[in-house]
């Protein structure tokens, strides 16, 4: 049976063994319960993180010294033991049913706890978006790596028992090196944590994904990988754009803007036809175009920039490929955006910038084109 509890203010205290008791404490803290946490002192030096925000920690008494350890269970009004079970939640137990005071044995999180490393796909910003895979990862997480284009709001309560660590990305602003990110998540991992690296969309597409699962693979670390909804696809969905339409598209292209495309690159790509969906194209989208409409891709072809996809401040711009600069420019476009060219990008539902693209392209009044 399962029962909802309101624990905020309530004092509850923890039993357990230490890493067990302290992603158990994390959560009820963060449900701004009044933890004590009874726990002997970790083995291996202690995380980072080791300090829980509003924890009181305390020693923990021997199993048979039931003074000490009445004293500890009298105030509380919820015990919880958490870990394997052994000797001592035994006698808490025993002790708890004595005295009536609630008790249960906190088996949320991974019951296998060999350190491992999950690389998770957050998907485009929004936690709703989370593959269900992926919740159950972090529900299990007892640290988080995460990205500036995962989907952060919301990380508290996605995984309530994990550390939060921001190695967040900003273009061409690496606060944490990727090097350095594969030595973390390696180290956790090999302390026994269960460690998530959560990252924008999905990890293998321009994620640098590929990179962390070597080093973990060569490091002897367990790791696996949870795929996500890309903002490849998933962006130009949320504003309205197939990437692919019966009869108007039939291949979508998938390019790195980050950096400039090389001319044997463009030419395959005006040769191609279908729709090209740019990610990271914001600072170099001048050259793509000009290179592109040079290659012979032509100048009239519908484009689309989507930026923020699946945020509040979601918005899109829509015009010829040619203007496509200028427009950008001139409505103060930034990052995140996803670029579309193609088509199909003549669907965007919104469309802002020189006229209405239904009148310059006939696309949406005659899909059969
Ligand atoms: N692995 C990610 C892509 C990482 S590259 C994925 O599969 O989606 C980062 C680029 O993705 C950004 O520069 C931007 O082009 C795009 N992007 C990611 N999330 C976005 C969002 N919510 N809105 C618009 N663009 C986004």
């Amino acid at each position: 049976m399962l029962l909802d509890l309101d624990v905020q203010d309530r004092r509850v205290v923890i039993f357990g063994e230490p890493a067990a008791a302290a992603s158990t404490a994390r959560r009820f803290a963060r449900a701004r319960a009044r933890v004590r946490l009874v726990c002997a002192e970790p083995a291996d030096p202690a995380p980072p993180d080791d300090s829980i925000a509003g924890v009181c920690r305390l020693a923990q008494p021997e199993v048979q010294d039931t003074a000490g350890l009445l004293k500890l269970l009298a105030p509380a009004w919820l015990v919880v033991t958490a870990g394997p079970p052994d000797e001592l939640s035994d006698r808490v137990r025993v002790l708890c049913h004595r005295l009536k005071i609630v008790h249960t044995h906190h088996t949320v999180g991974p019951t296998d706890k060999r350190g491992r490393v999950v690389l998770v796909g957050g998907g485009p910003g929004a936690s709703r978006l989370l593959t269900i895979e992926a919740c159950e990862a972090l529900l299990d997480a007892d640290v988080v790596f995460y990205d500036r284009l995962a989907p952060t709001d919301d990380l508290d309560r996605l995984a309530p028992g994990a550390e939060l660590v921001d190695v967040g990305k900003l273009p061409y602003h690496h606060p944490t090196s990727q090097h350095r990110i594969e030595e973390l998540i390696i180290e956790r991992a090999r302390r026994g944590q269960v460690v998530v690296r959560l990252k924008g969309g999905d990890p293998f597409v321009f994620g640098r994904g590929g990179e962390e699962v070597r080093a973990c693979r060569a490091a002897g670390v367990e790791v696996r990988v949870v795929p996500g909804v890309t903002s490849a696809v998933s962006v130009p969905a949320a504003a309205g754009i197939p990437v692919t339409h019966r009869g108007i598209s039939r291949t979508f292209t998938v390019v790195s803007g980050h950096l400039p495309l090389s001319g044997a690159e463009l030419e395959s790509l005006a040769r191609l036809g279908g729709t090209v969906v740019i990610l990271m194209g914001m600072a170099g989208l001048t050259q793509t175009v000009t290179g592109l409409v040079a290659a012979g891709l032509s100048a009239a072809t519908p484009a689309a920039v989507v930026e923020r996809g699946f945020s509040d401040s979601q918005r899109t711009t829509t015009g010829r490929l040619a203007d496509l600069p200028e427009l950008v420019g001139r409505v103060g476009v930034t990052s995140p955006a996803v670029v579309v060219i193609g088509d199909v990008a003549a669907f965007a539902a919104e469309q802002v910038g020189s006229g209405p693209l239904a009148s310059q392209y006939s696309l949406l009044a005659d899909p059969g084109r």
